[in-house]
């Protein structure tokens, strides 16, 4: 086993060599543009915002995609490799992907942790280990925007006061985005305020917007909810007379489901309340692939599940 682990980074060290090897040169940048490449979704629509007409960026994790669980493929290993910067999240979020990342900074890649900066202080800790669900909190994204910009300030000072205007520009839409929320939030008696979903994602909302929220797996989604938590939760729901509780689009349904069906059984009808953005954005289809588009969505969903007219 011991050695197993060991040899994981040996391998991801292999599977770089080779890629540096048969990556140079660069043949498919825009030329003239930072190229940039991405893990999550929501980092995917923050780079747009900031980075503008200065940058061409692309995601390695689709709608949908659980980051928890998402493992760097060889062809992600390449887009990393060709990109002039990387962004990631950061707080183990892309908790798979830790070794092909810090290969890639140790080898000279130019790398931005979004999360870095957000004063320590800000972040909710659960068993000694930080939440990384930090999108859910306007504030907080703000601050990730800010380092998304002195990064790529950083890597490209001649466009940096393009990268600055763009920032303060999004910063004005995410303080009217925040007054939406709260405004939303404020619909629903406090005695209501409480949302239930399938996996931890929603501490930082809980806290920046007056909810208590309490999930069916814990922070990752790694270790699966055992009965005890489905039983726990379940009699929660019932002994409280939760209306609703809300499914996630980056997980499967069927947790939830069980959930609904074991408040069935403590006597109590609760209804699945609609899908939220957890750890994905929506897709361009939809509408949705912005992270002001998708956020709106959630409030919108919570509301109408929570308020149980
Ligand atoms: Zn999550």
């Amino acid at each position: 086993m011991n050695l197993l682990k060991r040899r994981i980074p040996c391998l991801v060290m292999a599977v770089l060599v080779l890629f540096t090897a048969s990556c140079v040169p660069v043949q498919d940048k825009d030329e003239g543009n930072l190229n940039i490449t991405v893990t999550t979704t929501m980092l995917l629509d923050l780079t747009k915002q900031i980075g503008g007409g200065c940058v061409s960026v692309q995601g390695l994790m689709g709608c949908g995609v659980d980051p928890h669980q998402y493992r760097a493929s060889a062809g992600d290993v390449m887009k990393m490799q060709k990109a002039d910067v990387i962004i990631y999240s950061g707080l183990h979020l892309e908790g798979k992907m830790g070794d092909v990342l810090s290969s890639l900074e140790s080898r000279g890649k130019k790398v931005i942790c979004a999360s870095d900066g957000i004063d320590r202080e800000l972040l909710i800790q659960n068993d000694g280990v930080y939440d990384p669900h930090i999108w859910f909190d306007v504030c907080l994204w703000k601050l990730a925007a800010k380092e998304v910009a002195k990064g790529l300030s950083a890597a490209d000072p001649e466009n940096a006061a393009q990268y600055e205007a763009n920032l303060s520009a999004y910063e004005k839409e995410l303080d009217k985005l925040d007054g939406y929320i709260r405004e939303k939030a404020s619909e629903i008696g406090e005695s209501r305020r409480v949302l239930i979903t399938a996996h931890d994602a929603f501490g930082y909302f809980g806290k920046a917007y007056g909810f208590t929220v309490m999930g069916l797996q814990g922070v990752s989604t790694v270790a699966e909810a055992g009965t005890a938590d489905v039983s726990r939760l379940a009699r929660f729901i019932a002994e409280n007379k939760i209306n609703a509780v809300f499914i996630e689009t980056s997980l499967p349904v069927k947790s939830v489901e069980a959930l609904q069906e074991a408040v069935r059984a403590n006597g109590f009808e609760t209804s699945l309340g609609g899908t939220l953005y957890s750890d994905s954005l929506g897709d361009a289809k939809n509408g949705e692939d912005s992270y002001i588009a998708a956020f709106k969505h959630n409030i919108d969903v919570i509301t109408d599940g929570l308020k149980g007219e």
